[in-house]
């Protein structure tokens, strides 16, 4: 019989489970599929790892800790916001910028809008929507883009 210890579980649930960032191209061009309700702990991972690199990156999708999940973590302000399923449902403003990325060493060129409305669910699976603009606009597209394959 496994014996169950209690302190050493405590201990391990205090640990945030930040997890190794992904530069495998391999791995970040697979399309991710739906979060299931049984997805939860790789979304509280995301959120841990997104908290550990808080000073490098403002988002971050599964797929870069190696998960090919439709889930993304951004800060929104201070909070980090965990989003699973997100959809851009309309967006205003198109303009050109450079982004950086985790996973990626350099800048790429490309296109964002100022204004996203996004339908997403969030930890406990509940349906939400909100709108965003600038900087936590462009970084939830940057993260739904990697959530299809994208490299930026
Ligand atoms: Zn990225």
């Amino acid at each position: 019989m496994l014996k169950f210890d209690n302190k050493v579980a405590t201990e391990r649930k205090k640990k945030m489970a930040a997890r190794k960032i992904i530069r495998d191209q391999m791995i970040l061009m697979r399309k991710s599929t739906d979060a299931k309700p049984d997805d939860k702990k790789i979304a509280e991972d995301l959120r841990d790892t997104l908290l550990a690199n808080k000073d490098k990156a403002i988002g971050l999708a599964a797929n870069m800790i190696g998960k090919s999940k439709k889930i993304i973590a951004v800060f929104i302000g201070p909070f980090p916001v965990v989003m699973l399923n997100p959809k851009i449902v309309k967006s205003e403003g198109k303009y050109l910028t450079e982004e950086g990325c985790l996973s990626l060493d350099g800048v790429r060129k490309t296109a964002r809008y100022e204004k996203i409305w996004v339908e997403y669910e969030d930890l406990s699976f509940t349906k939400r929507s909100a709108e965003y603009d600038g900087i936590a606009a462009e970084a939830i597209q940057h993260e739904i883009d990697h959530t299809k394959g994208k490299i930026i």
